[in-house]
Order: structure tokens, then sequence, then C-alpha cells
């Protein structure tokens, strides 16, 4: 046998067991997203590189190590998107979306990133972004969050998620906080992690989520981000909270949270659960009001963010047992003799077009009744359809349930939409 071919490290299948589920959820995304009045937007998997490099920021770990980037025949640089933002500004600004307009969009669709693989982080992921344009006000910051907090009480994983929120401020007032952070941090610069010493210089405002415990407790005494904030931030995170106090969703400040590319401002937000191991963001998101610009558009304030279907999937998987995904096959219809292809054919057309809503499988193999029905068994199917040569003769169909094994009728053909109609009432 010749040499098989294996998938790409850390870019998975999604087999047919599998499909149910990812659907279900997806399924939820869409009507909440659908509720809300978002519309969708599809956008290219490969850019331009300096795209990504331009809107996330060079010394970024997306942009630094984990991007796919390649040249293509012509030799410009090509990257497979490490995530949707950047693109969809680029669509945006490219079709005249942004400019003095309202934009609620939302995508979903495979990310690439190269990571070290593992349970919750892989090369080939799926997000569900959403991007807003036009709107500055912390109205849509709140509608965000309200947004994220439905779904996670439509997939049943709520009770295991919890908000981080934080406001990082304007540029100016982060880069004036940046400087006290890396004054305060060079006289501490023994017991920074080589990492962290990297950072010093790259890009400071990470070391906050350094997971070094000794780093940690230096910070404790470090200058605080909040007492850096512009007026303008301070009033627009403090709108923000009220709002969200009047909706009852509960958060945590965690003025440490500043998420890891560059393009943020004023809101960050991370929804974070305890199920998953060590990949416990599940959502993450904030404001960007100098992206468009930074991009070559006309200066249009923006805010989003971009959840992992994977760890949604997991997570429902670990805590929502509640589900019953339904089985693939309603009706499996089985025949053998003379003259019946022609009518099992005909009879599961018919079903298809007038009982579009019940999923109907034709057996097609051949094989004797008592083959075809150890199929239908294990089909899921809640009914068998049984044509033999007398059925044909008499203009009838044998229906049996192969839930209740007892139960076995004979209709007559021209009654038996009606009849499967009522059975599965
Ligand atoms: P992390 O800190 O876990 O690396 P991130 O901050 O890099 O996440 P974002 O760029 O904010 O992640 O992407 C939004 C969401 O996409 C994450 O919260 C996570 O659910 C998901 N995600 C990011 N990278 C991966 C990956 N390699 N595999 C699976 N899901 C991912
Ligand atoms: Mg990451």
């Amino acid at each position: 046998m010749a040499k098989t071919i294996q998938a790409i490290r850390g870019m998975n299948d999604c087999l047919p067991t599998e499909t149910p589920l990812w659907q279900w959820v997806e399924n939820k995304v869409r009507s909440v997203l659908s509720a809300y009045g978002y519309a969708e937007i599809r956008m290219p998997i490969v850019e331009s590189t300096p795209l990504f490099a331009r809107a996330i920021g060079e010394v970024t770990d997306v942009v630094e190590k984990e991007m796919f980037t390649f040249d293509d025949r012509d030799e410009e640089s090509l990257t497979l998107r490490p995530e949707g933002t950047a693109g969809c500004v680029r669509a945006g600004i490219e079709h005249g979306l942004l400019y003095n307009q309202e934009q609620r969009l939302w995508y979903m669709g495979p990310m690439f990133r190269y990571e070290r693989p593992q349970k919750g982080r892989y090369r080939q992921f799926h997000q569900v972004g959403v991007e807003i344009f036009g709107i500055p006000n912390p109205e849509i910051d709140a509608e965000l969050i309200a947004l994220t907090a439905r779904l996670w009480k439509d997939l049943g994983i709520f009770d295991h998620v919890t908000l981080q929120l934080n406001s990082i401020g304007s540029l100016e007032a982060r880069k004036n906080y940046r400087q006290a952070l890396v004054d305060f941090l060079q006289n501490h610069i023994d017991i920074l992690d080589e990492d962290s010493k990297r950072r010093l210089t790259t890009n400071p405002l990470r070391i906050l989520d350094s997971k070094d415990q000794r780093v940690q407790e230096v910070l404790n005494d470090a200058p605080k981000l909040h007492d850096y904030l512009d007026d303008d931030s301070r009033e627009h995170f403090a709108q923000l909270c009220a709002l969200l106090d009047n909706l009852g969703i509960q958060y945590e400040i965690n003025q440490k949270l500043v998420r890891g590319l560059d393009y943020y401002n004023k809101t960050v937000f991370e929804w974070v659960t305890s199920a998953l191991g060590a990949q416990g963001t599940v959502c993450g998101g904030g404001r960007y009001d100098g992206l468009v610009e930074q991009l070559g558009g006309h200066a249009t304030s923006g805010v989003g963010f971009a959840m992992g279907l994977e760890r949604l999937v997991l997570l429902v998987q670990e805590v929502n047992t509640q589900i019953t995904l339904p089985s693939a096959v309603d009706i499996y219809i089985v025949y053998q003799g003379e003259g019946t292809t022609v009518a099992a054919f005909n009879l599961a057309e018919k079903l298809r077009s007038e009982l579009p809503h019940l999923r109907t499988l034709l057996h097609c193999s051949g094989g004797n009744f008592k083959k075809q029905f150890k199929r239908a068994d294990k089909s899921g199917a809640k009914l068998a359809l049984v044509i033999g040569e007398d059925e044909v003769k008499n203009q009838q169909v044998v229906v049996k349930n192969l839930l209740q094994h007892s139960e076995q009728a004979v209709v007559a053909l021209g009654d038996i939409i009606n009849h499967i109609q009522n059975t599965f009432k």
C-alpha cells in the first residue's frame, strides 16, 4: 500500500461525529447575532503580509512568531490570516463601508497561527468575530458584552465564564503609563525573567500579564494604569460599567488586562473560564478607535471581539449536559424485490418534496432485508419504511417504528405523508 499523507500538525479535521455539535454552536451564534441586527461579512483567508504588520503591530506575539507567511509565485508576501479585524477593516475601507457610516459586522471562519498545538490551541482554529464601526459611545461596548453574555446563556456555559474588564486609555495616556512602568521596572531589572526583559524595550505593557510569579509580586507595587487614564477614557469606562450594572452583568476590573494586539484603546475585555486548563480565554475584544485611520481610511471609531469556536465547543462539551443533538436521519427506506427500487426511489423523493424538514435516507446499496434493517437501526432513524413486492402491488408501505420495536403499520401510499407527519408531530 502507498504511504499515507497526514494532516498538517495543529490543523484538525472536524469529523461527521463532531459536526452536529459544531453546527449546534454555530446556529446559536448566528441566531444571537441576527437578533441584534448585525450583518455578515466574508473576507479572504489570505491577505497581503504588511496588512497584519501594520494593524496588529510589529512587536506582538502574533506578528513576531505566529504568522504563516509565504511568497506567492510573483514573490509577493502573503499571510494566512491570524485574526479577522485587520482584513475586515481593509475590506471596509476598500468598499467604502466605513466613511460617515455605522456598521455592525460579523464573520466566522478559520484563522491560522504558528503556535505549539495543545488542548484549546491549534494552528488552524476558528473564530467568530464582531466589528462595529462609527459608534464611539460606550453603549455599543455594553451592547457587545450583552450580546456575548446572551450567547453564553444560550450555549449553557454562562455559569462557567467570568468577564474581565479594563480600560487602557488613549494612546497618549498609554504612552505616559508605559514610560512610568518602564522606569519602575528598570529598578527591578534583576528579578525580570528573560521574556519580560525583552518586552521592557519592545512591548512593556505585556509584562503585566507575565506568568512569572516573582514578576507578578513586583508588579503589585508598580504604577497603576488607571492613575494615568485621560478624562475621556475615564468617563467612557464609568459609563460602560454603569450600563453593565444596569443589565446585571457582573465583571471584574483587571488593571493588568492589556490584550496582545497593539491596536486597542479604551475598553478591553476577556471572557475567561477555569474549565479548560491553561487555554482559558474563550472571547477577547476591545476598542480600536485609531485602527481605520492607521490603515489608510478616514478616522472612524471601532470596537469588536473575537471568540474561539474550538474552546467554546470544548466548554459546551465539558459543562452543558442538557443538549440532545438530533440524529442525522429521521426516516430510512428499505426495499427488496422486483419493481421495488423504482417505488422506493419515488417514495424517497416524494418525502423530500413534501416533508423537507425530515431527513430521509434511501438504502441504495442492496442486500437482503436483514442487512438493510441493521443499517436502518444504526442510522438512528425513528421510522423504517419497508417496500417489498406485495407493497408495490398493493400501493402500500409498511411503516416500522425503530425506536419502539412493537409498532408496525401498513399504510396506503396515498396516506403516507399524513401518517408520517402525525408520527413526527
Ligand atoms: P491566547 O492568550 O489564548 O493566546 P489571544 O489573546 O492570542 O489568546 P485573540 O487574538 O484575542 O487570542 O483571539 C480571540 C480568541 O481566539 C481567543 O480568546 C481564543 O478563544 C481564540 N484563539 C486564539 N488563538 C487560538 C489558537 N491558537 N487556537 C484556538 N483558539 C485560539
Ligand atoms: Mg495568543
